[in-house]
């Protein structure tokens, strides 16, 4: 993979890139579809992650969705999902998951752009602040606790309603970890959304601000944060990250991964699909029925 090739894939329309200063701006760039990630937006993040990485003028990295949503989660239904179709694949040398038969499609997918992305972005040596508002569901929480830090709009909500497809929570399972176990067992059971107030007390947000100030806010931080050495940076994060991966944090993560997939086999095997005949669309009403 080339420089060239990289600049090239997040100027992509999914997802926009542009610095300020000493301070990456990258967006999720489906509004349409309340930011939902199909594959090209996972691998058009990547790049311009590996731009922000590669770029020594860049010194802290903000994630945005832009739109009235930060991201509604996996793309499962609009007309750009994209799971048949093969990417140069970069977070492991699994094989490609494409014409692959059962579960071993799905475990060679979900291992690359979903858990193997996600770990890899969070090990970015640079800091990397989340810019909520608006939706933060299933997929879109992965994005989210992958950053440092969260700044979250007043009417920014997190959920994680896969359950409900009989699946123990999203693939990147940080639940536990962000929320503590307590919370976490009711934020899946329920499935329901907390609000920007309530994350902050369990402690998953940083601050939660007006959604006009939500902006300037994140940026005053990176700012700030950028007065400080990268390397001093890089080894803070990296000293954190490490603290948590001691209180279990990736272990975890691989052991609820093959729960995740047992999960989808079962569905596969007793019902209509791997995710219980559900889409984006059966969520929705779902949880429209229940409020
Ligand atoms: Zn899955």
């Amino acid at each position: 993979m080339t420089v060239s090739s990289r600049e090239q894939g997040s100027d992509q329309g999914v997802v926009r890139y542009e610095r300020r200063g000493d301070v990456a701006v990258v967006t999720m760039n489906r509004p349409q579809y309340r930011n939902a990630q199909n594959s090209a937006m996972t691998y058009a993040l990547d790049d311009a992650f590996y731009r922000a990485a590669d770029d020594r003028r860049v010194k802290v990295v903000v994630l945005a969705g832009a739109g009235e949503h930060f991201s509604a989660g996996h793309d499962i239904g609009t007309p750009e999902r994209d799971v048949d179709t093969t990417f140069d694949r970069r977070a492991g040398l699994w094989w490609d998951h494409v014409g692959r038969p059962g579960g071993e499609s799905r475990f060679a997918r979900e291992q690359e752009v979903y858990l193997g992305m996600c770990r890899r972005w969070r090990e970015l040596p640079k800091p990397l602040i989340a810019q909520v508002q608006g939706a933060c569901v299933a997929g879109g929480l992965m994005l989210a606790w992958v950053c440092d830090l969260i700044v979250a709009a007043e009417d920014a909500f997190f959920a994680d309603p896969v359950v409900r497809m009989g699946i123990p929570g999203v693939e990147y399972f940080a639940h536990p970890w962000v929320m503590g176990p307590r919370f976490a067992k009711e934020f899946l059971f329920l499935g329901e959304r907390v609000p920007a107030a309530r994350a902050l007390a369990l402690g998953m947000v940083n601050r939660v601000v007006p959604r006009d100030q939500l902006e300037a806010e994140v940026l005053s931080i990176a700012g700030r944060i950028a007065a400080m050495p990268a390397l001093g940076l890089a080894l803070t994060k990296k000293a954190v990250n490490q603290a948590e991966d001691q209180m279990g944090l990736q272990t975890g993560m691989d052991s609820v991964f093959g729960l995740h997939h047992f999960a989808h086999a079962h569905n596969a095997e007793v019902g209509r699909d791997a995710l219980a005949g559900h889409d984006a669309r059966s969520m929705r009403d779902a949880q429209r029925n229940r409020s």
